[in-house]
Parts: C-alpha cells; sequence; structure tokens
C-alpha cells in the first residue's frame, strides 16, 4: 500500500518554512492505519519486544496500537507534571531552549527489551531523549520505529548505535 499518498504536506505549520506532515488522514482510513501498524508490528517481530514506549501525543496513538498489535505493554512518556507517580526526566534541545519528558520510574524493568514507537524522525531530539530516559531505568532499547522520517534531518545521526526503521522517507 501506498502510504505516502495518503500524508498530508501542510507549509508553514506551525510556523513559516516547517512542512508539516499531517498523518490524520492516514489515522481516519482503516486500511493504510491497519497496514502501518501491522509493517512495524512485523520489522520488530523477531526482535523479542517486551514493551513500547511512546510520547504524547502522536506516539500514544502509534505506540498503543503497535503494543497491542505485538501483544506487549505500553509505557506513555509525557510532558513533566502529567504523570502522578515518581518519574524519571530526560531533557532535550529545541530550535529556541529545551524540553523534557517523564517516564513512571517503575515502568520499565532492568533488562527488559523497549520499542521507541513515533510518528515522525526529525532532528532525533525526542526519540533521543527517550532512549536515555529508557536506559536510565535499565531497559535495554531494542528499536525505534518512525512512520516517517526526514532523512534531510539527519535525525538518524542522533540515534547511532540504534536499530533505527521507519516506513517512508522524505529526501
Ligand atoms: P524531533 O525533531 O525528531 O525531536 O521531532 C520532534 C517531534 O515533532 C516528533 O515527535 C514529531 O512528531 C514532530 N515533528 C517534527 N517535525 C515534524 C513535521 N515536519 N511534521 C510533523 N511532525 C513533526
Amino acid at each position: 500500500m501506498n502510504l505516502k499518498s495518503i500524508i498530508r504536506d501542510i507549509p508553514d505549520f506551525p510556523k513559516p518554512g516547517i512542512v508539516f506532515k499531517d498523518i490524520t488522514p492516514l489515522l481516519s482510513d482503516h486500511t493504510a492505519f491497519r497496514s502501518a501498524i501491522q509493517d512495524m508490528s512485523s520489522h520488530f517481530a523477531d526482535s523479542s519486544i517486551d514493551l513500547i514506549v511512546g510520547a504524547e501525543a502522536r506516539g500514544f496513538i502509534f505506540g498503543s496500537v503497535l503494543a497491542y498489535e505485538m501483544g506487549v505493554g505500553f509505557v506513555p512518556a509525557r510532558k513533566p507534571g502529567k504523570l502522578p507517580h515518581r518519574t524519571a526526566n530526560a531533557t532535550y534541545e529545541l530550535e529556541y531552549g529545551t524540553d523534557s519528558l517523564e517516564i513512571h520510574e517503575d515502568a520499565i524493568e532492568r533488562g527488559q527489551r523497549v520499542l521507541i514507537v513515533d510518528d515522525v524522525l526529525a532532528t532525533g531530539g525526542t526519540a533521543g531523549a527517550k532512549t536515555r530516559l529508557i536506559e536510565k531505568l535499565g531497559g535495554q532499547v531494542a528499536g525505534v520505529a518512525f512512520l516517517i522520517e526526514l532523512t534531510f534531518l539527519g535525525g538518524r545521526d542522533k540515534l547511532e548505535g540504534y536499530n533505527v526503521f521507519s516506513l517512508i522517507s522524505y529526501e
């Protein structure tokens, strides 16, 4: 299935110069959504995944459905202050300033094999923060999966040494 044809480009969103990859048409097409999830699932089928980590908001959509499909648990990564129990935190660079993500410190057991999932790999900053969080808690990053990779932003370089997979890439 040609997934690229169902992703909509929105120029100058959220600010001038950014071409936003709008995945909502893919989500509302059950054949396309299912096909994307099944392709990710089969790529990591032999990777002995124990858990999937996804960050709000679009990482929740792909991550939780993929976890269901693969028969593994899902761990949400959230913006600071949202999770109710004790958390671990990792900070990452934005264009201006920094941001951070948190996960519950008891969400990952030492040695568990974790797959990180998100919709878009851009600069790799948020995915890098997730790898640090998982490793801080003793988890092993077994893979990093994206629906879309914007190769011209070089995010893969920030994830060197990890098993990075994307279904669609834009040069
Ligand atoms: P990154 O720069 O790789 O840390 O990307 C940060 C987050 O912003 C990712 O989780 C993406 O979902 C989102 N993002 C970055 N660039 C785009 C884009 N061009 N279109 C849609 N989402 C994007």
